[in-house]
């Protein structure tokens, strides 16, 4: 089993043994970075593996792999030299790992190590980009006996993480740290286990002092509680959220506390994602078992279903893959997500003949049409793309227009209710300085049943307006909620207990 090994990177000696106590429960192994530590305090950590009481691993990173040591490479030997002097008989008063980089060759620091049982990890990084010879650099790095090959990369695409994942399954019979360094490979280190690592390194990130060392880190008590890295095994099932950029999603909450109230041996982790194709090569490697989708690929997935559900047909945006004996299979549970929130919002429980406005016509509004549609409502769809609202409307028969003058006079025929579905006044979405409010021009009555889907923030510009204007709004946080109830059913084969509701929130990590 991967172990969780704690980066130590304060200023003082001090500071980190207050840091370890702290956050001892979750760590098997902590790394001290003495380039991360003052001067004066350097020359004292020969003493730090018995204060601290746990395996540590002595490591002294240059600026060139990431590091702080500037000091010049006989310095730095020297320190290290300093950290495994006088080693003692209790092995557990030496350092128990020293990190020496692959193409550091002195001898005479392997030997002192190896003598006293210190393990060495032979490193190498590259902190700029993901080598394309990775496989043998790896199979180049210098090693002999029980030593750890540590290959630490950035990723600049899924790509990368791929090709980082193929080359440690080149690398057998040799115990390794593989890291796609940055946030296309944060889940490189959730998945240790399944990448084959030996350990991830892990950061504090509530510590006001302490910066993570390393780009991508995970808190190390979000990677022990939230994820249960501990308990992830082979048999562990993987699932998660594919995205762009996904730079916050509030689903790896939902998913792993509802696997951990139920027991369940699975783990949902993010999955930035900048090419379809490559990630699903590398699902298939990681046998990864279902997946939600979010913006911008819940339209792009459809041509690499096997298998889909006649809802994906119709509504033509699919935000839920398991995959079955033939592939992946797609369903969308956006439409009953939102049809169940929706009926809730209203306190009706028939809407036919209602006229309600959808602003968008993306995934999300293509659900919400279909819904709306099933449910006998007259519809108007609005779009900044006009022609994508006339292509959505023309499959319901339903009205359309664009989003300026002429389709925000005809929102005053279809304004019982209006939805707002476009990405507008979410967190992240970029704007390029226009409004954040895409019917800006619209003058709520106060009278019109206002949705918006978008949950981060609460209240959006276009929420806001509406609540002044003293409309009934809602928010699109308990549609989020429904569609994840169906999506948990979908990948477990069984329905959400749904007296689990107010205890399983999404909360960004
Ligand atoms: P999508 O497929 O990428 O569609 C984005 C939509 O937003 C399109 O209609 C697009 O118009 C419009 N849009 C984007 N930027 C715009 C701008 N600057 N000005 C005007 N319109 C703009 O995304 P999606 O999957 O439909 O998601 C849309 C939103 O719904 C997201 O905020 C998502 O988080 C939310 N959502 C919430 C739930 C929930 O459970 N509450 C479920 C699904 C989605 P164009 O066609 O002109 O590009």
């Amino acid at each position: 089993m991967a172990k969780i090994c704690l980066c130590l990177s304060a200023k003082t000696l001090e500071r980190n043994l207050e840091i370890l106590g702290k956050y001892r429960k979750y760590a098997d192994i902590a790394e001290l970075r003495v380039d991360c530590l003052d001067p004066n305090e350097r020359l004292m950590i020969r003493r730090f593996p018995e204060l601290a009481d746990i395996p540590v691993i002595l490591t002294i990173r240059r600026v060139v792999d990431g590091g702080f040591f500037d000091g010049g490479e006989g310095a730095r030997i020297n320190l290290m030299a300093r950290g495994l002097a006088y080693a003692d008989a209790d092995k557990r008063r030496n350092f128990a790992y020293l990190d020496l980089e692959n193409d550091l060759d002195v001898p005479s620091l392997e030997e002192a190590a190896r003598t006293f049982g210190t393990r060495i990890i032979r490193s190498y990084h590259n902190i700029e980009t993901t080598d394309a010879d990775l496989p043998f650099i790896i199979r180049s790095i210098p090693h002999s006996g029980n030593d750890i090959i540590k290959a630490s990369v950035k990723a600049n695409s899924t790509r990368d993480v791929l090709s980082l994942l193929r080359a440690g399954r080149e690398c057998t019979g040799q115990d390794k740290i593989l890291i796609a360094m940055g946030h296309y490979g944060i889940y490189s280190r959730i998945l240790a286990e399944k990448f084959g690592s030996f350990m991830n390194y892990s950061a504090v990130l509530n510590e006001p002092d302490i910066s993570i060392s390393a780009p991508g880190q995970v808190d190390i008590k979000e990677l022990a509680e939230l994820y249960r890295f501990h308990k992830i095994t082979a048999n562990t099932k993987v699932y998660g959220v594919i995205g762009h950029p996904l730079k916050s999603t509030g689903s790896p909450r939902f998913f792993n506390t509802i696997f951990n109230i139920e027991s369940i041996n699975a783990v949902y982790v993010p999955f930035p994602v900048d090419s379809l194709s490559t990630f699903f090569e590398l699902a298939q490697e990681l046998k990864v078992c279902g997946l939600s989708v979010t913006v911008p690929y819940k339209e792009a997935v459809i041509p690499f279903l096997n298998n889909h559900h006649l809802d994906i047909i119709d509504i033509g945006a699919c935000n839920t893959l398991l995959m079955g004996l033939q592939g992946w299979e797609g369903t969308n549970t956006d439409a009953r997500g939102f049809s169940d929130s929706l009926l809730k919002f209203y306190g009706k429980s028939n809407i036919k003949k209602h006229r309600v406005t959808v602003i968008g016509a993306g995934g999300a509004a293509q659900a919400v049409v279909h819904e709306l549609h099933r449910l006998g409502a007259k519809i108007l769809i609005l779009n900044r793309s006009a022609y994508k609202a006339r292509d959505l409307a023309a499959r319901y028969k339903c009205k359309w227009g664009g989003l300026d003058n002429r389709g925000i006079e005809m929102m005053d025929k279809f304004h019982d209710i209006i939805i707002q579905a476009t990405s507008l006044g979410m967190d992240g979405c970029d704007t390029a300085g226009s409004s954040t409010d895409p019917v800006e021009m619209y003058r709520f009555s106060g009278k019109e049943e206002v949705m918006d889907l978008v949950y981060n923030p609460e209240m959006t510009p276009f929420l806001k307006r509406a609540a002044n204007a003293g409309c009934r709004y809602q928010n699109g946080y308990d549609m989020l909620i429904r569609q994840a109830c169906y999506q948990y059913a979908r990948f477990t084969g069984k329905d959400f207990p749904e007296h689990l509701t107010s205890r399983v929130q999404f909360g960004n990590t």
